[in-house]
């Protein structure tokens, strides 16, 4: 378990010293229901919560100390035994304590960002590594500043390398993400329209994601998407040497005679320096060979040899609600419910058009965070499941209903807008026939798994 002095603190987040009581703690935590005898309360204030209001709390599960932002807060320590920190931001504190735990070790720290893909990235390259060594990787999708503190924070001794995913917000993100991490190796997958609301421009957001290349060091290496044009200009950007992958292009490491299976396996074949291997994937998809091509370059830079690729890659288990195919009585379903961007539903809508199926069903809910491009994406998206032949489309919220409305001018007959999972569920189940493959997609916050289990019940 993490251990710090007063003095680590002190050196490691400048904080101010309220009261000096106890001067040897145990690990830091934001959640009070995880504090044990011993150790540091860092009291964050969230969208939802305020960790301030948690100090008593804290105190009466044992913590030895506390770190706090707010100084109008500590009449509520009752304990006189507490040493109490202050710092101006305690999210800053939290990654200062993560980035100074983290300095005490020297292993390898791989990081990954990049629009789509990330989990998926990270928990393949993990999969690739645990052949050889002991890994530490972001736990589901812990990507922000608090998930890496976290994730951080959990480098123990046997610890052989780390797999970190990166989120991204806003310009300079990942540039503290990265400060922190000090990642030896940066994956960049591909540059999207995700978050283009946050940013304005797409320009931005391969800027934003950038900031991963710009802090590998001299001899350290860049990982780099070949097929993405905003990816494969960001070698310039870096002294450190680059790796790429891609499929329609010239790359170190490509991926050719991509075939899925319908069991949900993708083998391709896999070709870096003369090499040829044939790789499976427990996944569906092109875009799914993307994430295997940078995790298979990652693993071939820490020296794992094809056999544990190979081994490695076969026995992956994706994380939920990422094209998770289910057969219910005749029907299959796809749960892509996780999130939905316009890359990643491109990706899926290609996907659904090679698994065999009667017909083709794609219920589709908005995607979020599209800012002024959110209309025209949406009707891209109609248009593309006319072109790819979807014969029903069925949207959930007002922006996918602009799908609906350019898909019906694109052609598909059978088009419907619905207000509701219940009027969809009610729907689905008067329409299914034997055979039938229904994709569901939309953001996170649009909740269309919830229309697959009101059509399990
Ligand atoms: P988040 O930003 O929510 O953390 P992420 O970048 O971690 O997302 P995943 O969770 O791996 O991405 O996958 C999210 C969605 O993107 C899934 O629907 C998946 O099918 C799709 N996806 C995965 N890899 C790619 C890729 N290389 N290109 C396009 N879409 C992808
Ligand atoms: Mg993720």
């Amino acid at each position: 378990m993490p251990a710090f002095t007063l003095e680590d603190l002190k050196n490691y987040t400048g904080c101010e010293i309220m009261k000096q009581n106890q001067t040897t703690f145990g690990d830091v935590s934001t959640d009070t229901r995880s504090i044990r005898p011993g150790m540091i309360f860092l009291a964050i204030k969230g969208e939802n919560f305020d960790g301030h209001n948690f100090l008593d709390k804290a105190v009466a599960n044992g913590a030895a100390g506390v770190i706090l932002a707010d100084k109008s807060k500590v009449t509520k320590i009752q304990n006189e035994n507490i040493t109490i920190l202050y710092v101006k931001d305690t999210l800053k504190a939290y990654l200062d304590i993560a980035g100074g735990w983290r300095s005490r070790f020297s292993l390898p720290v791989l990081a990954i960002t990049g629009s789509n893909g990330k989990t998926t990235t990270k928990d393949l390259t993990a999969a690739i590594l645990a052949e050889r060594y002991k890994v530490l990787k972001t736990q589901k999708n812990f990507n922000s500043e608090i998930g890496m503190a976290l994730t951080l924070l959990s480098l123990r001794p046997e610890h052989e390398v780390a797999v970190i995913e990166m989120g991204m917000r806003g310009l300079g993100q990942i540039k503290t993400l990265a400060g922190i991490a000090k990642p030896d190796i940066g994956i960049v997958l591909n540059v999207g329209n995700t978050h283009i609301e946050l940013l304005g421009s797409q320009e931005n957001i391969a800027k934003a994601k950038g900031e991963l290349v710009e802090a590998i060091k001299a001899d350290g290496l860049v990982i780099l998407n070949a097929d993405n044009k905003y990816t494969a200009a960001m070698a310039v950007k870096t002294k450190a040497r680059i790796v790429t992958f891609g499929i329609d292009n010239k790359a170190d490491i490509t991926a050719e005679n991509i075939r899925m299976l319908d069991s949900n396996k993708t083998v391709f074949t896999c070709k870096e320096a003369g090499q040829s291997v044939e790789l499976t994937i427990p996944l569906m998809g092109k875009h799914n060979v993307y994430d295997a091509l940078a995790a298979v370059a990652a693993g071939r830079a820490m020296h794992i040899d094809w056999s544990m690729i190979k081994h490695g890659l076969a026995n992956f288990t994706s994380s939920g609600m990422r094209f998770e195919i289910l057969r219910l009585k005749d029907y299959t379903i796809i749960n892509d419910a996780y999130n939905a961007s316009p890359l990643s539903t491109k990706a899926a809508i290609e996907n659904l058009t090679i698994l065999p199926a009667k017909r083709r069903i794609f219920v589709f809910g908005d995607m979020k965070e599209l800012g002024a491009i959110a209309q025209q994406a949406h009707e891209e998206v109609g248009r593309f499941c006319a072109a790819h032949k979807i014969d029903i489309l069925i949207t959930f919220g007002a922006l996918a209903d602009c799908a609906a409305i350019a898909a019906k001018c694109s052609g598909i007959r059978f088009v419907q807008s619905c207000k509701s999972h219940e009027e969809i569920a009610m729907l689905l189940k008067t329409i299914l026939k034997k055979g039938d493959a229904v994709l569901f997609k939309g953001s996170h916050s649009m909740q269309m798994e919830k229309i697959i289990e009101l059509l399990e019940k």
